[in-house]
């Protein structure tokens, strides 16, 4: 099951699809007039239908009543004073949770939202709050880019960022990464349309270059996105290159050995001719040695990786983050071996940033409330 929904949701297409959607309907609609209703509908995010230049009354009808247009409740958002990180938890219609960040960039006044593409995920990482909540169900595309157009519009009259209005600055959000809750290869086609609509200029308008999507590292489906030639940015999860290390850490690591998972970033970076970035979630004292640098080296050889590195951010405790010495003399050997890297800051700490862990909190309410209210 993808979306509780019976009628196909606006914010899940493109122009051509809503032309298709209304066509199997019996109702004819022009490319520009779909053009016009999803503009008007994503882009400008207007809850009503009163467009400036209105379709045909048909097509406006059709529209009106076989089509939906809801928007996701917004249950709580959380701004972290420190770093302006903002969390919000949103309730589908079908009551299930999950989570969007809206990260300011390095220029002021720019965003990138990170969405969940799944409720909860079945990949069980070991360091990570989501994966051990398992897999709920996934996100129709529809759900994440309404997740995205709430953050989006909510930037537009946030008072909070009347300071950059002041200085000239309009807030935009420019950047979606699919780094939340889920695996967003294990909702390929959904989190493929997403991307799709929020990188259309009726849609989301925001360039395919800066859509990032991450995956764990399935292999088939890597090999399908390579295979298809997409251009929104892939991030491969490596997090350690020891094989059996690497296992216990992703547990998907159990199906694809690192040979497979090489052999398809080759392909992948072969028909982009580009660095391929890998993110590592760095935890003290497990993937930070020698044993990683010489697995490193042995399993990826020649090919051209840049690592993005992450803080751990595990609310159990049993995985700690790495000191600064020891990032610092891991960061050192990687470049010693011509391995670019980046620090990926993994933000809004104070404010239960991990995936998973604002979800976990509001179920750990919900389910106190029910024991109170059944005491
Ligand atoms: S790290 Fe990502 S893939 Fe792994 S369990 Fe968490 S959400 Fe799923």
């Amino acid at each position: 099951m993808t979306s509780p929904l019976d009628a196909p949701h606006l914010f899940g297409m493109t122009p051509e699809d809503l032309v298709r959607a209304l066509g199997e309907r019996g109702v004819t609609c022009t490319l520009t007039e779909a053009r016009r209703v999803l503009g008007h509908v994503i882009s400008e995010g207007r809850a009503d239908l009163a467009l400036r230049r209105p379709p045909r009354r048909a097509v406006l009808q059709a529209v009106e009543t076989q089509l939906d247009r809801r928007r996701l409740e917004v249950v709580d958002r959380v701004t972290d004073g420190f770093d302006g990180f903002v969390k919000y938890l949103f309730r589908h219609p079908d009551g299930v949770l999950t989570e969007a960040v809206r990260i300011p960039l390095e220029k002021p006044g720019r965003y990138t939202v990170c969405l969940s593409s799944q409720v909860g995920c079945a990949m069980r990482c070991a360091f990570c709050a989501t994966g051990r909540l398992g897999l709920t169900r996934s996100l129709a595309a529809w759900e994440m880019v309404a997740a995205l157009a709430t953050v989006r519009d909510e930037l537009a009259t946030d008072p909070s960022l009347d300071g950059l209005r002041a200085r000239g600055i309009t807030p935009r959000v420019s950047g979606a990464v699919f780094q939340g809750q889920g695996e967003p290869f294990h909702n390929y086609d959904e989190v493929i349309q997403a991307a799709r609509v929020l990188s259309n200029p009726c849609g989301g308008r925001i360039t395919q270059e800066a859509i990032t999507i991450s995956t764990v590292g399935l292999v088939p489906q890597i090999e399908r996105y390579a295979r298809e030639g997409h251009v929104f940015r892939l991030i491969v999860s490596l997090t350690s290159a020891v094989e059996d290390k690497r296992r216990t850490l992703l547990p998907v690591a159990g199906r694809f050995s690192m040979q497979e998972l090489v052999r398809v970033l080759r392909a992948y970076q072969e028909s982009l001719g580009k660095r391929i970035t890998l993110a590592w979630v760095l935890m003290k004292g497990v993937n930070h040695g020698e044993d990683e640098l010489e697995a490193l080296a042995r399993e990826l050889g020649e090919l051209p990786i840049r690592v993005n590195l992450i803080d751990v951010n595990d609310a159990t405790g049993k995985y700690g983050v790495a000191s600064d010495d020891d990032r610092i003399a891991f960061v050192g050997k990687l470049h010693a071996a011509g391995i670019a890297t980046q620090r990926r800051y993994s933000g809004g700490k104070n404010e239960h940033a991990a995936c998973g862990m604002l979800a976990a909190r509001h179920r750990a309410e919900d389910d106190s409330d029910a024991h109170e209210a059944s005491a």
